[in-house]
């Protein structure tokens, strides 16, 4: 049996000891940014792999500099953090989601981003599926735009901005639909309300560039990478407009949490014959494999914990 530890404060804890205080600024103004990691459990490897930790831990380094949480680790000292609390909290036969924050700890009234103390702490769970990735989704555009850059910078996954993400989200299931396709305030394609988003057309792999208020999103960049080596399809990285969700032969959309998850629908328009692609299932398998340390050629994107 696990027996989940958490990071506070520089300290390992039991689980539910973890507790701040409720006048904390990251739970009074969302000032913390975060990251999702997952491991996957190798049964015949008897060994959890965590996928791209390093990767993850340097983009929130990035997002802490966006976001002026400063924090006295490095990347591979967080990393090494994660996997000390992995091993305490003997995560094995389990797949395993992973929740780093940094956040402003300083305890008090007053919207700003300097002068708090800023903090880091981890929690881990068992886990299995974000989204069912089996059959096909069923989205809809969303009513809500998509935070900017200049607004919010997705870059940096701020906590406070997945209020965002929250209402796209819950429009999208409230009528009926699996998820939401977030549209810029330019009425271009951004990405989904915690994944990105890709389309094939013409046999090519599209997706929406870097500067369309996206979250540069480690599976997307890994899908991109597989694509391109296993299945020697380059990927675009381009302007996305809403005229071709309705029209593009193939669509999913990725994430750490979501993993690849085709899409047969959009506003109930079916994309290409309405199945799931062939695309997007091959990059589907093979990312599977990869995550779970089960193709060696990507080993290096899996960290053992044990
Ligand atoms: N966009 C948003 C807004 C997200 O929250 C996520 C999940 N972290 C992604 C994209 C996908 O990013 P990644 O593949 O790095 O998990």
């Amino acid at each position: 049996m696990s027996k989940p530890v958490a990071y506070l404060e520089g300290k390992f804890v039991p689980l539910e000891d973890a507790k701040i205080s409720i006048m904390t600024h990251a739970f009074l103004y969302g000032t913390a940014c975060f990251e999702g990691i997952r491991a996957y459990w190798n049964e015949d490897d008897k060994q959890l792999y965590v996928f791209r930790l390093l990767e993850h831990f340097q983009r929130m380094k990035n997002s802490t500099k966006i976001t002026r949480i400063f924090l006295n680790q490095s990347a591979e000292e967080l990393s090494e953090i994660t996997l000390e609390l992995l091993r305490k909290s003997d995560f094995r036969g389990n797949d395993v989601y992973i929740r780093p924050v940094a956040y402003k700890s300083g305890l008090g009234i007053g919207v700003k981003l300097t002068g708090i103390e800023n903090n880091f702490c981890c929690f881990a769970t068992a886990y299995g599926k974000y989204i069912d990735t089996s059959k096909g989704l069923n989205v809809a555009v969303s009513s809500w735009a998509h935070v900017e850059d200049n607004c919010i910078p997705m870059r940096a996954k701020v906590n406070g901005a997945y209020i965002n993400a929250a209402y796209a989200k819950s429009e999208a299931v409230d009528n009926g639909y699996d998820e939401a396709i977030f549209m810029n305030r330019d009425g271009h394609v951004s990405e989904g309300s915690a994944e990105n988003f890709f389309m094939v057309r013409g046999g090519k792999l599209i997706t929406p560039s870097v500067s369309s208020h996206i979250l540069e999103g480690i599976t997307r960049a890994t899908l991109m990478q597989l694509a391109k080596d296993e299945m020697g399809i380059e990927c675009v990285e381009r302007v996305v407009d809403r005229s071709e969700l309705y029209i593009c032969e193939e669509a999913f959309i990725c994430g750490t949490g979501a993993e690849l998850a085709p899409i047969v629908s959009v506003d109930r328009v079916p994309v290409g014959d309405g199945k799931v692609g062939p695309i997007a299932k091959k990059l589907q398998s093979l990312y599977y494999d990869v995550v779970r340390g089960k193709d060696k050629k990507y080993m290096k994107w899996c960290t053992p914990v044990f």
